[in-house]
């Protein structure tokens, strides 16, 4: 007896750690979207046949509801949408085998799912090991009365429950940890890349990710880049404290991101400095658009306790092909662009090196 248990455990474990792999590699680990509930329901419903079909195989009474386990870890993790899914295409399949033992009538087994809904719903919100193990008794319960119904011997009713019992909170709860420990990993790699390629402070691109940006713009198509530097953004550090600029710094992130469009990809590339890739523009468009965010940042007001702090910008444009032979040149051109706007008197755009003879250094 503890032999066969210990197989069957074995078994259990295996195709669940099968079972998760796959999901995994799906990609629907989170189970959040509607796609990956109706992924997982069909995932578990697949589970739930692979399950019962060695069961039959072995001891159909107690491996049978280890089908049903298998659905129970998906009522209680996918909820209930995967749930009926997977417990439909369960019921088909066994209803439509010509050997199966349902006992009861289908009616029953119906109302045992609705049941399982219920308890996840009164649960909803509280740990997943109570909203299964719940589950279990009532599945326990009602694996008494089938096996009770086919013996008539209340002893060995009892005892097969026990085992079958112990049986499914094991797989039960091994599930569970898998999932836990899948969930927990997606998160922090999705953690780690948004670290990785954002910056944290205002949620923008950080300068590696937008270099990659840059080097996949299309070279067919007339490209500019924008580089902002807020001005004198040294003097609001000292005269207001460091969190007050970096409120600055927000606020001049969400101007960004209100005034581009979808076309724009905007970085935060240094300190207090941005960068904006305009695709598809030629220089009018895209000193425009530079215009456009200088006087954008230029009208912000920014609240930081009681004061009310206000900002400029000076912004260097460059384009490619026009400007610039290739596209790694598009930063040097900006940047020297930028350089003379500051040294024109900041709070302006420049986009061409003329300019520059009015410089006196
Ligand atoms: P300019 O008009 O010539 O650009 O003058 P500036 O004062 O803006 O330029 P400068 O390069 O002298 O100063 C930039 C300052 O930005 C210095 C640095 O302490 C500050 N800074 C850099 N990163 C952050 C940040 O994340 N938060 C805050 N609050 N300040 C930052
Ligand atoms: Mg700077
Ligand atoms: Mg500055």
């Amino acid at each position: 007896m503890f032999l066969q248990m210990f197989t069957l455990v074995c078994v259990l474990i295996a195709l669940q750690y099968i079972y998760y792999q796959i999901k995994w590699r799906l990609g629907f680990a989170m189970m959040s979207t509607t796609r990956e509930k109706v992924l997982s329901g069909t995932v578990s419903g697949f589970m739930a046949i692979i399950l019962s079909f060695y069961a039959i195989e072995t001891q159909f009474d107690i491996t049978f509801g280890l089908g049903i386990t298998a659905l129970l870890i998906c009522l209680v993790y996918s909820g209930r949408v995967s749930f009926i899914i997977g417990a439909v295409m369960f019921g088909i399949w066994i209803y439509a085998l010509p050997y199966h033992s349902l006992i009861f009538p289908i009616e029953t087994y119906i109302w045992v799912g609705i049941l399982f809904i219920i308890i996840e719903t009164l649960y909803k919100g509280s740990r997943v090991e109570l909203k299964g193990l719940s589950s279990l008794v009532v599945l326990a319960f009602f694996f008494f009365l089938h096996i009770y119904w086919i013996s008539g011997e209340i002893p060995f009713a009892v005892s097969t429950t026990a085992l079958y019992l112990t049986l499914t909170t094991v797989s039960l709860l091994t599930g569970i940890g898998i999932i836990r420990y899948q969930q927990e990993f997606v998160k922090n790699v999705r953690l780690l890349s948004t670290q990785a390629t954002h910056d944290g402070l205002t949620g923008l691109l950080n300068r590696r990710s937008f270099d990659e940006v840059i080097k996949q713009v299309d070279t067919t198509k007339e490209s500019a880049l924008l580089m902002l530097d807020i001005d004198h953004f040294k003097s609001i550090n000292d005269t207001y404290g460091h969190p007050a600029g970096d409120a600055v710094l927000k606020a001049t992130a969400d101007a960004l991101k209100k005034t581009c469009t979808v076309k724009e990809t905007i970085a935060r590339v240094g300190g207090e400095e941005f960068a904006v890739m305009v695709r598809d523009a030629d220089l009018n468009g895209a000193v425009e658009m530079a215009e456009r965010v200088r006087a954008a940042i230029e009208s912000l007001k920014v609240k930081v306790d009681d004061d009310i702090i206000t900002l400029t910008t000076s912004i260097g444009v460059a384009t490619y092909p026009s400007q610039v032979k290739s596209i790694a040149d598009l930063y040097r051109l900006a940047d020297e662009h930028l350089y003379i706007a500051k040294k024109l008197g900041r709070n302006q755009v420049c986009c061409e090196r003329k300019q520059s003879s009015v410089i006196v250094e």
